[in-house]
C-alpha cells in the first residue's frame, strides 16, 4: 500500500511538472493568436453591453421617480450601475484602439507586401493604390494614367480595370 501511494503520488507530481512547464507555452500562444471572429464578437458584446448599461441606468432613474426605491437604495444602485458603465466604455475603447492599430497594419502589410512583388504583379495589387506604379522594363516609377515609360519609352500595360 505504502508504494502504490508513493507511485501515486510520483504520478500527480509529474503531471503537475509537466503542466508546469507546458502552461507558460500554451499562455504565451493563445495571447499571440487571436481570431479576427473572436475580436469582432467581443467588440459586438462591449457595444451590446454599453447600451443595455443605459437602459438599466434609464430603468432605475424611472424605478426612482415612481416611487419604488429609497433614496439610500437608488443611489447605490446608481453608483454601481454607472461603475459598470465606465468600465465598459473603457473596455470598448481599449478594443476600439486596438481595431484602429489592426487597420494600420493591415495597411503596412499590404505597402510591404507590395515593395515585395515582382513588376509582373504589380498589376494585381494595383487596384489596392492610386500611388505611382513602376516600368516592367526599366523600374522607373511612372503615373498610373501613363501609356509608355517617360525614363525609357516601354509600352506600358494597363493597370486599372
Ligand atoms: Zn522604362
Amino acid at each position: 500500500m505504502q508504494y502504490l501511494a508513493f507511485f501515486g503520488l510520483a504520478g500527480v507530481m509529474a503531471a503537475l511538472g509537466v503542466f508546469y512547464l507546458l502552461y507558460p507555452m500554451t499562455k504565451k500562444a493563445s495571447s499571440i493568436v487571436v481570431s479576427p471572429r473572436s475580436f469582432e464578437q467581443e467588440l459586438l458584446l462591449t457595444s451590446q453591453q454599453r447600451d443595455s448599461n443605459y437602459t438599466t441606468l434609464q430603468e432605475l432613474d424611472q424605478d426612482f421617480a415612481a416611487g419604488h426605491l429609497t433614496e439610500a437604495d437608488y443611489q447605490e444602485l446608481r453608483a454601481r450601475y454607472k461603475r459598470q458603465a465606465v468600465l465598459t466604455l473603457m473596455a470598448l475603447d481599449k478594443l476600439e484602439a486596438r481595431q484602429q492599430q489592426i487597420g494600420l497594419e493591415i495597411e503596412l502589410a499590404i505597402a510591404h507586401q507590395k515593395t515585395r512583388l515582382k513588376s509582373k504583379d504589380r498589376a494585381k495589387v494595383a487596384d489596392l493604390t492610386l500611388e505611382t506604379s513602376n516600368c516592367s522594363r526599366c523600374g522607373a516609377s511612372v503615373e498610373p494614367e501613363a501609356s509608355y515609360c517617360p525614363k525609357c519609352g516601354q509600352k506600358l500595360a494597363k493597370l486599372m480595370v
